[in-house]
């Protein structure tokens, strides 16, 4: 059994995944810009340590999946935007202090990708690249079985590739970025500024825009649309680019995958004639919401456990 934590931007989530990749949840608390890091960290220490008492196991390992960069060798928190005074925290210590066991730590997206590769949308896959579209985008690319790491160890962040240069200005320093065009966020916003004057976007957020699309308002149909084009934009660049045998789409967008895919895959179809991109499967994830989680667990493996075992 290994112990799992989700740290997100909004809330972190603790659990225990089996060798199969079954998960007990055993919390989930709120990571405000207000609460401290330690003190969040001790809460999910005493999650864990709860899990075990009532579930009557011990674990093997602990694997944590953490937004935005972080180092995985030595399981400190980088400059994270959603996490403010995170930066600089080493997450690992409390659990090996704790526990008394190896712990390892991943960006979540490369954890959920691994996730989905060993339990979910990628088994069987020998070229896997997973991406997760809610308020951004994020993605991890799986290549032989082995999690794709860049330079130093860093985490390539797909949901920043330019996809419209002439495009909004985004953090990151590019412009028209994948995430600042598909994103949940980016389809409300857009939708807002495109309404007629005299109608109110006010709390529309991407789940109603989608809702209203499906009904056939035609400015949301415009808005899922062009999102559509967009994901296709970007899904072309990574079949092109990598040659995939599997891309697998999950986060919250991707409830409303029925309004998305087939635009997307339109695009694809088109854009990709120097590789075989009919060999590209570009499916839903598998693992739903729980897919960072259960990956982080899968992250322990990889890192420490059964990486030769993996479907390389
Ligand atoms: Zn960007």
């Amino acid at each position: 059994m290994i112990g799992a934590i989700d740290i997100g931007g909004t809330k972190i989530a603790t659990g225990l995944v089996d060798s199969e990749g079954r998960l007990i949840e055993t919390g989930r608390s709120e990571t405000g810009a207000q609460s401290r890091a330690e003190a969040v960290l001790a809460d999910a220490v005493q999650q864990l340590l709860s899990g075990c008492r009532t579930h009557g196991v011990t674990l093997e390992g602990i694997g944590i999946a953490c937004t935005g960069p972080v180092d995985p060798t030595t399981g400190v928190v980088g400059n994270v935007d959603l996490l403010p005074g995170w930066c600089g925290v080493d997450l690992t210590r409390r659990f090996r202090e704790t526990f008394g066991v190896r712990v390892a730590v991943e960006n979540d997206a490369d954890a959920a990708a691994l996730g989905e590769f060993r339990w979910g949308a990628g088994v069987g896959a020998k070229r896997f690249v997973y991406v997760t579209i809610s308020t951004g985008i994020g993605a991890g690319v799986i290549l032989d079985g082995h999690l794709y790491r860049g330079v130093d160890g860093s985490h390539p962040e797909i949901g920043h590739q330019s996809i419209d240069a002439s495009g909004p200005r985004c953090y990151c320093g590019a412009c028209g970025c994948w995430e600042s065009l598909v994103s949940g966020p980016a389809l409300a916003g857009w939708f807002a500024v495109q309404l007629p004057a005299g109608d109110s976007a006010a709390g529309l957020d991407a789940a109603s825009v989608c809702r209203l699309a499906a009904e056939g308002h035609p400015v949301a149909r415009g808005a899922v649309e062009r999102a559509g084009r967009y994901l296709g934009v970007g899904l072309s660049n990574l079949v092109t680019v990598l040659c995939p045998d599997v891309i697998a789409l999950g986060g919250g967008l991707m409830r409303s995958a029925a309004l998305f895919l087939d635009p997307a895959r339109a695009v694809v179809a088109r854009s990709c004639g120097l590789v075989p991109w009919r060999r590209t499967e570009i499916r839903l994830a598998g693992l739903g919401a729980d897919s960072a989680l259960i990956g982080a667990a899968q992250a322990w493996h990889h890192r420490f456990g059964d990486r030769l075992r993996s479907r390389a």
